[in-house]
């Protein structure tokens, strides 16, 4: 068997352990005699599967007991239409900061709903910066500010949280969940898709102020309801249960190596081997502003459309599979998420090295 080093976007790589330990599980969980993925969800076996997941997933993130913890599905997409339903039902107003392209579609998808305001946006740039803002550029009567944490595709994050007042704050924490610690109380409600750093595909995760749930609007369907899941523990209908069971797996591996601290020192240190290659490289360039670099999409480019097919096609054949870009940037980009060893980023790195020995 070999396996490759999967810088894809998402859905990612998920730990070897983790994916061992599914596998040895399969046929027969802790004693059962079946999978996960065959039994009840209202067994007492599955309940505290997912129970497990909740607390394992509290007590790495620290998140207050005021803070209800959804397992939900429809992706991080879904959400962009649930959030203004469950919670721009005060003045309607939501202020949103347009970062990139997920950004952009929870703005489009609120404004079904209300009267949404893109305060800042950094599509002049490609969205190569996170925008500047101040208390004084958002509504104070917002019923939300809404930001993108961690962009995906352009390689942005917010290393300093936009000050909002006393209006919530509410992110899309897709692709930087449990890369490194968060201050859940900062947030009136933080979610994310699992697929990049979590689980596999099928679960979002969301994690919401308990004084803003029960005013959903009354036209929100039932499956958007976020109170109708809280009251629910999570099981009103059938839960991804398989993906939460992984979800919990992924948990165990995080805490086993440390918790979230450690988490970040292994990622920044994964991030700090490609993008000092990228600052010295004559060949690559990272496209985004040094002081807005995510730790986990690292996009760079050549500078010459040719040379980066090349380098795409060659370093598949060598086992680092999905580098290609986002057809909105082009160039490259390596994801290193938490699943990411820091082999692989090595392997990427010599690769890089090797190519721009035969190719700069
Ligand atoms: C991947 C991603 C999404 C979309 O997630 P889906 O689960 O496919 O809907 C949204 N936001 C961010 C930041 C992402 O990285």
């Amino acid at each position: 068997m070999s396996r490759v080093y999967n810088f894809s976007a998402g859905p990612s790589m998920l730990p070897e352990e983790v994916l061992k330990k599914a596998a040895a599980e399969m046929l027969d969980y802790e004693g059962s005699g079946q999978s996960v993925m065959e039994m009840s969800h209202r067994s007492k076996v599955y309940d505290s599967i997912i129970k497990g997941a909740e607390s394992l997933l509290r007590e790495l993130m620290n998140i207050p007991d005021n803070y209800k913890v959804l397992f939900l599905q429809g992706g991080a997409s879904t959400q962009f239409a649930a959030i203004p339903l469950n919670f721009m039902n005060g003045s309607g107003k939501a202020d949103f900061i347009i970062t990139g392209q997920w950004a952009k579609k929870a703005f489009s998808e609120a404004k079904k709903y209300g009267d949404v305001k893109a305060v800042a946006s950094s599509e002049d740039e490609v969205y190569t910066y996170i925008p500047k803002t101040s208390k004084e550029d958002f509504r104070s009567d917002a019923d939300y500010v809404y930001i993108c944490m961690n962009n995906t595709i352009y390689g942005t994050v917010y290393k300093e949280l936009p000050d909002t007042g006393d209006v919530p704050l509410i992110a899309d924490i897709s692709s930087c969940f449990l890369s490194e610690p968060l201050d859940v109380t900062k947030f009136g409600m933080v979610y994310g898709g699992a697929q990049k750093n979590v689980a596999p595909a099928g679960l979002t995760i969301a994690i919401i102020r308990e004084d803003l749930l029960g005013k959903a609007r009354d036209i929100t369907p039932t499956m958007l309801n976020y109170q109708i899941h809280a009251d629910n523990d999570s099981l009103y209908n059938t839960p991804p249960c398989y993906t939460i069971y992984i979800c919990k797996l992924v948990l165990e591996w995080i805490k086993n190596l440390g918790g979230l601290e450690k988490m970040k020192e292994l990622n920044e240190a994964k991030a700090k081997m490609l993008y000092d290659f990228l600052d010295n490289s004559k060949l690559f360039k990272g496209t985004v502003r040094k002081e807005d670099r995510s730790l986990m999409n690292v996009p760079f480019v050549t500078g010459n459309e040719e040379l980066d097919a090349k380098f795409v096609k060659e370093s598949t054949a060598a086992g680092l599979v999905n580098l290609k870009g986002h057809r909105t940037v082009g160039g490259m980009r390596a994801s290193i998420y938490n699943a990411m060893p820091i082999e692989g980023v090595k392997a990427l790195v010599e690769f890089m090295e090797k190519f721009e020995k035969e190719n700069g």
